[in-house]
């Protein structure tokens, strides 16, 4: 990609009906356009890091022997009621499960509190994956791998560290669910975390009954603001009941499907990482997410010529600041943009026959040749 060839521009100043760090950085950088409170567009470069997100998390549902469909946007509200009645088409016999079935949709819920740029709209993204089990224990162990699989992909989108696996009331369905609570000041959510054990709790769930059966002393948890990133819930056979999921089990007896709901936002994930990962001077992506990890710029005419002919080796991977504009304000740029590596080609590393590559989190520059360089673009 050349900035030439992109539609959206940077801009210097922050809006001003934006409270939260990413959105303005988001707006600024040309990754968002915002149609009205709580609602945006992803523009090319948003789309891209949006579309990033989902892959990773598209891949570790896959590795779950989850499977992919689209269910249609308009349906009844209770969206656990329409899987339901889908997989009443296909289950009948033991034999068929389990079922593990997912999507990414879009949406719509009428938040009253749409402050947060992406982290809370009332148009988003949510992963939603339902599984269908042929008992409590079945259903058990996939819950626990669900729960690991989210701790992979937290990791995977360098918000791991700071991502809690958090005790919360389990609405209608169960006594507990479990939400994955990312530490953020412009998080909505207050969780309390046990020093010694790492447990974490929503405050919706701080009971003096629930602190004892965890083995957990109200003094040595510490309260933060944190940002629901996902949730999983037991289902149970609220639904089964409801629509008669049954199947023929080994003895041709009639029984009850055992059901779960695992959800994850990819848009407020992306809210959530430019929050947390950014700096003063922008936006830093981790290198699997990023939109393109490379900000090439060339100085000089050589160095542009030379620039120009490495972004077009991979333009996929490369974006290239090809404006006849001061050195300065591409900088600056690259560090708005918060690709993972900023890589300059001038008159002077093109003497030694090489280019400096700065890693964007670090600030760490180092020259490699421009073969060790051109390597990495195949
Ligand atoms: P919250 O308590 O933050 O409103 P929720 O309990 O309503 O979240 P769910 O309805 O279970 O969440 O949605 C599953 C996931 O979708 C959440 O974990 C979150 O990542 C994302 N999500 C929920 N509401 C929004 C929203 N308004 N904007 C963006 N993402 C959202
Ligand atoms: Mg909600």
């Amino acid at each position: 990609m050349k900035t030439s060839q992109l539609f959206t521009k940077t801009s210097k100043t922050a809006p001003a009906d934006e409270t939260s760090r990413s959105a303005e950085l988001l707006l600024r950088a040309g990754y968002i356009y915002k149609e009205m409170a709580g609602v945006y567009d992803f523009l090319p470069l948003g789309m891209r890091t949006l579309q990033n997100i989902i892959q990773v998390i598209r891949e570790e549902m896959n590795a779950l022997g989850a499977q992919e469909l689209t269910m249609s946007t308009l349906q009844s509200k209770a969206v656990w009621e329409a899987f339901t009645r889908l997989m009443k088409s296909y289950i009948s016999s033991y034999k068929d499960l389990p079922i593990y079935v997912y999507q990414f949709q879009n949406k719509f819920r009428n938040e009253l509190r749409a402050k947060s740029g992406i982290m809370r709209t009332r148009e988003f993204i949510m992963k939603d994956l339902y599984s269908f089990c042929i008992d409590r224990k079945q259903h058990e162990k996939f819950y626990e791998e669900v729960a690991k699989s989210y701790a992979r992909i937290f990791d995977r989108l360098g918000i791991g560290d700071k991502t809690y696996r958090t005790f919360a009331s389990g609405g209608s369905f169960c006594k507990f669910s479990d939400e994955f609570q990312t530490l953020c000041e412009a998080g909505e959510d207050i969780i309390y975390i046990d020093k010694e054990s790492g447990i974490a709790l929503n405050e919706e769930v701080l009971t003096d009954e629930n602190l004892e059966n965890l083995g957990i002393k109200r003094e040595n948890l510490t309260e933060h603001k944190a940002a629901e990133v996902g949730n999983i819930f037991t289902l149970g056979y609220k639904y089964a009941d409801a629509l008669d999921l049954n199947f023929n089990d080994e003895s041709g007896k009639r029984q009850k499907v055992f059901m779960g709901s695992y959800g994850i936002g990819p848009s407020r994930v992306m809210g959530v990482i430019a929050e947390m990962l950014s700096d003063d001077k922008g936006l830093v992506w981790p290198e699997e997410i990023a939109p393109y990890k490379y900000y090439l710029v060339g100085l000089g005419e050589e160095g542009n010529k030379k620039a120009a002919e490495l972004h077009d080796k991979a333009p996929e991977l490369v974006f290239f600041d090809d404006r006849d504009a001061r050195a300065g304000e591409k900088f600056a740029d690259a560090e708005l943009m918060g690709m993972p590596y900023r890589v300059v080609i001038s008159d002077k590393t093109l003497a030694n026959n090489q280019v400096e590559v700065m890693n964007r989190k670090t600030g760490e520059t180092k020259l490699l040749t421009l073969d060790e360089f051109e390597h990495k673009l195949v």
